[in-house]
């Protein structure tokens, strides 16, 4: 059977203009899937903000839908007018609205704080010429005071005006579903679709975890370790596990996936044809 469940996939901005070429490459791969977009994202404070914009702009006219991710710390009303108005004049219908996380050391001088106040923002300057996403923490986000709060701060960026919203990634699939029915008894209905991070590195993983609050579940982190070098092992059981946390979530009323690509179409890829995408 094929699967229709709508799809997208994440990229980063490359640095250079080979790394540019090569997203186009992996774009047209994944776009033999027929995702609903590619998202893009952005580094905190505007430091990816030119190749972000030139990433989005190549998949764009390539023909294809182009996401850009926006975070709101450290930058001022002013900035974000000035890229909104950038992306509303490229014909960009779609914007993933985060707070972001300023680098260690850098003061937070903007003027906004929280991602709501980015989608307050976008609503009052854009209407509803943008489609919004946000980003959601089934596991809850490392500086949320507690998981109600962080609970009701997720309802705020709703409230706010978010369309939908992409979690951060999980292994735990429970953690989603809770989260999820967490959301419909505050009367969140916004669709929350998993974020999924196929894994190729353990050590990048762990690193990517350790920074996120992402948990990777004992009994994962220690049969990925058990591997050590071994990369195909890591990669078969990977495969394996992650294809099985999509079934589950499929199964389980999941609106969409969103995947982490790291700019590599091969793990997405075959994780999606396991699932039945063609
Ligand atoms: C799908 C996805 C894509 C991402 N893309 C990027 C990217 O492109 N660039 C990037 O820099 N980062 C990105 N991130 C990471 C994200 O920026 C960080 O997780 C950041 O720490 C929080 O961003 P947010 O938009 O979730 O913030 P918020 O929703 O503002 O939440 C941040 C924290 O503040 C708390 N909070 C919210 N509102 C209030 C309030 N009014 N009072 C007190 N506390 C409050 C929340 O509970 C939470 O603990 C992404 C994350 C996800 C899940």
């Amino acid at each position: 059977m094929i699967n229709k469940t709508p799809i997208s996939f994440e990229f980063f901005p490359p640095q250079t203009p080979e790394g540019l070429i090569k997203l186009s490459g992996t774009c047209r791969q994944l776009a033999a899937l027929q995702p609903e977009y590619f998202s893009v994202t952005f580094g905190a404070g505007g430091s990816t903000r030119e190749r972000t914009l030139e990433a989005v702009q190549r998949i764009k006219s390539e023909g294809h839908e182009a996401a850009p991710h926006l975070s709101c710390v450290g930058s001022t009303r002013e900035n974000i007018r000035s890229v909104l108005n950038t992306y509303k004049n490229l014909g960009i219908k779609r914007i993933v609205a985060l707070r972001g996380d300023l680098p260690s050391g850098m003061a937070a001088t903007g003027e906004f704080h929280y991602a709501n106040e980015l989608v307050s923002f976008i609503r009052t300057e854009t209407g509803d010429h943008f489609r919004v996403e946000v980003a959601a923490y089934p596991e809850f986000h490392p500086q949320a005071k507690s998981p109600r709060d962080d609970l009701l701060n997720f309802k705020h960026k709703a409230e706010a005006g978010a369309n939908s919203a992409i979690t951060q990634y999980f292994y735990n699939a429970d953690a989603y579903f809770r989260f999820v029915e967490e959301c419909r008894k505050l009367s969140v209905t916004v669709p929350i679709v998993p974020g999924i991070m196929p894994i190729v590195k353990f050590s990048q993983l762990a690193r990517f975890s350790d920074a996120c609050g992402a948990e990777i579940p004992r009994w994962m982190r220690k049969t990925l370790e058990s591997y050590g070098d071994d990369n195909t092992a890591v990669q078969a059981f990977a495969l394996d596990i992650v294809t099985q946390l999509c079934e589950r979530l499929l199964a389980g009323g999941a609106p969409g996936l969103h995947f982490y690509t790291l700019n590599q179409a091969g793990p997405s890829l075959e994780i999606l044809k396991r699932l039945g995408y063609r």
